[in-house]
């Protein structure tokens, strides 16, 4: 574990870069620090790292003040990614990423062989090794900055806006593949951005920092957007705090229609079932093809430009009651599509039970009292579960 603690930053000019910080950070997951431009972040990586020193307190690592070791050593535990990745422009990628394993000693034939390793780990053509850094894109570099940082196998990963710099589309790819190599390496990542959206998404632990290097808040995600501890961390977080809250939210408990579910020619003879005007027609591998009447699905192949848009299908249990949400509030029918792994709809749901099952989990997050309420407390849970939200 990295202890931060009490620790102010007081620059030469007498700019406080950071104010009596206090911060444990879990091994082996993602702790993420964000706030406004100018807060103290960087400053605050740059301790752990010793490239900066506190002008108080101390930080810890496992227990030792960091000051204890060598710096060299310090740093050779700690893979350090920064915006726009940083790399050598006279190296080639390769040896980029074998940089501090010739640091340490291996053979250029070992270093190599584990800057290829590494190459493929973080989702790198490996064909691209001989080029120069200002022959990949943004988010190639980016890769390669990170696989660079990995090269040693350190324990501890200081990432500084790593994705800031690239378009969104390709730093949401960057985010994924962060997500899977934590999964497989589980590193404790020290990861700093400015986008809340960003911190929400990789953070385990999220620290919101203010202006002046102060602590905000220290919370899982979930957490963070449920009870924001100040109207600054309210405001930090945006709009549609409820909404994104849902990600939160399973999606597998669920009650999944399957009536309406109508295969090749199943419409003829059929009525719609109770409450769903529209039967849901799929082709003969199951995946679904769109809302129509009975009428519209008498036909093997049903017309496509009869039938309504579905939206967009979530699977139970991996996607989230905010995808769910989504894919009823995207068809004009106002109905989710359930579906499997390889995209097979497994049945429907409307927007009332999905809006039922929002406030079941808020209820169960509520705890038990809030759920079954005794008749003559009920009015008091019920405070208490709005006081909870
Ligand atoms: P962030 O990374 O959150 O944008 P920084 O840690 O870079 O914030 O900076 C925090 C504050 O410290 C800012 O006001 C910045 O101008 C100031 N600062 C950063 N580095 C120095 C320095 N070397 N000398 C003086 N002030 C600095
Ligand atoms: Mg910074």
């Amino acid at each position: 574990m990295i202890r931060i603690e009490s620790v102010t930053k007081r620059y030469p000019d007498g700019t406080v870069a950071v104010d009596r910080l206090s911060l444990d950070i879990p091994d082996r997951s993602i702790t993420v620090l964000v706030g406004p431009s100018g807060c103290g972040k960087t400053t605050t990586l740059r301790m752990i790292n010793r490239m900066v020193e506190p002008t108080e307190g101390s930080i810890l690592l496992d227990g030792a003040d960091i000051r204890q070791q060598p710096v060299n050593t310090l740093r050779r535990s700690m893979g350090y990614v920064i915006q726009n990745a940083g790399l050598f422009q006279h190296r080639t990628i390769v040896d980029n990423i074998a940089t501090v394993p010739r640091l340490l000693g291996w053979s250029r034939q070992k270093a190599r062989a584990r800057a290829a390793e590494l190459m493929e780990r973080v989702g790198l053509d490996t064909a691209l090794a001989k080029r120069y850094p200002y022959q990949l894109s943004g988010g190639q570099q980016q890769r390669v900055g990170v696989a660079r940082a990995l090269a040693a196998d350190p324990p501890v990963l200081l990432m500084d806006e790593p994705f800031s710099a690239v378009d969104p589309v390709v730093r949401k790819g960057l985010q994924d593949e962060l997500l899977r190599l934590q999964g497989e390496l589980g590193k404790t990542i020290v990861f700093v951005t400015h986008d809340i959206d960003e911190a929400i998404k990789l953070g385990t632990m999220v620290a919101v920092l203010r202006t002046g290097g102060r602590l905000a808040q220290f919370a899982p995600p979930a957490e963070l957007l449920s009870a924001p501890a100040d109207p600054f961390v309210e405001d930090f977080l945006g709009a549609d705090r409820g909404i994104r809250r849902l990600s939160f939210f399973p999606s597998d408990g669920l009650e999944l229609r399957t009536e309406p579910l109508a295969g090749p020619g199943a419409g003829g003879g059929r009525s719609t079932a109770g409450d769903t005007p529209y039967l849901l027609a799929t082709d003969a591998d199951g995946r679904p093809l769109g809302w129509g009447t009975p009428d519209d699905l008498t036909a093997d192949t049903p017309d496509p430009g009869r039938l309504l848009p579905y939206g967009r299908p979530f699977v139970p249990g991996t996607d989230s009651l905010r995808t769910a949400l989504d894919g009823a509030v995207l068809s004009p029918t106002g109905w989710a599509v359930a579906v499997d792994a390889e995209g097979r709809a497994l049945g429907v749901v409307s927007q009332q039970t999905i809006g039922e099952a929002i406030r079941a989990a808020h209820t169960a997050e509520a705890g038990p009292a809030a759920a079954e309420p005794e008749t003559d407390t009920a009015e008091a849970d019920t405070d208490t579960a709005e006081a909870a939200r």
